[in-house]
């Protein structure tokens, strides 16, 4: 057919050899997917991962990409969102309807919770919130119409652990489901299909890209009917991601493990460090004895992530621990975690919980990949502006 060159210029003649192989994946980019034919594209199906539809639904990246958390996470299917947050709603709009009931822990991640009051402001459902160490004590707040248990391993600001195997037993003995929020571990310290929960869901903007550079979640099951489910939520809300973000995320997972474990391993001695110091009454960290769970912690867990929470002695006032937290240098001012960077956060969490106990302030640390005999002499001289 003749071209003109207007024409030829979308329509070029040349097309790259085949048998072009190399470890990263390669990036594709699409809305528009080309079908071979009329027949090809009226037998497609939307959710059908052996071939293409739209790019809204799949690429070949974006299809590898949720192959490897799947496998990761030791689940069979895995759906990406473009955020934690996004993931976090598509599990509430895929499963719950008017009338139902969902269950949150009082710790929860706090946009989740947001989205909970949401659901019961304006659509119907009820959202209540259970103490996060209930365990078993679970079973006596399921209702008929109680659909859905959020859980979160440890709380991402008060760091309690749940004892997730007794909540799934008392759970699944009622027919309901159990998500686990599983971003402090990586699902590498924490097994949650192990554990016996339904839907993993990962913040993969933490440490699975490690690089602060991009937002995106994902939902790991191993039930294909459940993700059918959410599957069609997914579709119905047009959760799309970019292939650049999915590529940066691939690019973060061969060194996840070694950077969590560094993350890790600077965390405890920094946390160490502070939990010998007077200033501080609780280092709320699975791994000490100060944190509510621990026990359960040591039992369901075989390592942690580089976030915990200190509590200041009640002798300090606000404006003294801001004045601490403006004074530190190495550790940047915002949410978030899992990158290279140290990060410090305080929060009200008295204004958070209901049934917070202690007084004192709250400040969250995000042990970063630098060195942490740095990162303790920073504390130590932003201590001394006390
Ligand atoms: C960051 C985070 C999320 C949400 O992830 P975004 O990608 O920032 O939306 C959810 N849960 C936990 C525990 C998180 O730390």
């Amino acid at each position: 057919m003749k071209k003109t060159l207007q024409t030829s210029i979308i329509h070029p003649a040349y097309t790259a050899p085949d048998g072009f192989d190399a470890y990263p994946p390669a990036i594709h980019h699409a809305s528009t997917v080309l079908f071979k034919d009329v027949a090809a594209m009226r037998s497609g199906e939307w959710k059908n991962k052996n071939a293409y539809n739209y790019g809204l639904h799949g690429t070949p990246t974006t299809f590898t990409l949720e192959a490897r958390l799947a496998e990761l996470e030791g689940g069979t299917h895995c759906l990406l969102a473009p955020s934690g947050l996004a993931a976090i709603a598509m599990v509430d709009f895929a499963l719950l309807k008017t009338g139902d009931d969902v269950l949150l822990p009082e710790n929860v991640y706090n946009p989740n919770r947001e989205l909970g009051k949401w659901l019961a402001n304006d659509f119907g459902i009820t959202a209540r919130y259970y103490d996060p160490l209930v365990g078993a004590g679970i079973a006596g707040l399921i209702q008929p119409n109680t659909k859905l248990i959020w859980t979160e391993a440890p709380g991402s600001v008060s760091m309690e652990v749940p004892d997730l195997p007794a909540i799934c037993e008392a759970a699944h003995a009622r027919g309901v489901l159990v998500a686990l929020d599983n971003t402090w571990s990586a699902g590498l310290a924490l097994r949650g299909f192990d554990m016996g929960v339904d839907i993993v869901m990962q913040a993969l903007t933490k440490y699975q890209s490690g690089g602060s550079d991009v937002l995106m979640g994902a939902l790991v099951t191993r039930d294909a009917a459940l993700n059918d489910r959410l599957a069609l939520a997914h579709m119905r809300l047009g959760m799309g991601v970019s292939a650049d973000d999915a590529f940066l995320v691939m690019r973060g997972l061969p060194s996840m493990k070694l950077r969590f474990e560094a993350h890790d391993a600077s965390a405890r001695t920094v946390a160490a460090w502070l939990k010998a110091r007077p200033e501080i009454t609780k280092v709320l960290h699975p791994a000490f004895e100060d944190c509510p769970g621990h026990e359960t912690w040591k039992r369901d867990f075989t390592g942690a992530g580089g976030l915990f929470s200190v509590l200041f002695d009640v002798r300090y006032s606000e404006a003294q621990t801001d004045r601490f937290i403006d004074s530190l240098e190495l550790f940047g001012l915002g949410y978030s975690w899992g990158g290279a960077n140290s990060l410090v956060m305080p929060y009200r969490i008295q204004h958070m919980r209901r049934d917070w106990q202690d007084g004192g302030t709250l400040v969250r640390f995000n042990i970063g990949l630098e060195d942490s005999a740095d990162l303790i002499a920073d504390i130590e001289r932003a201590l001394a502006t006390l």
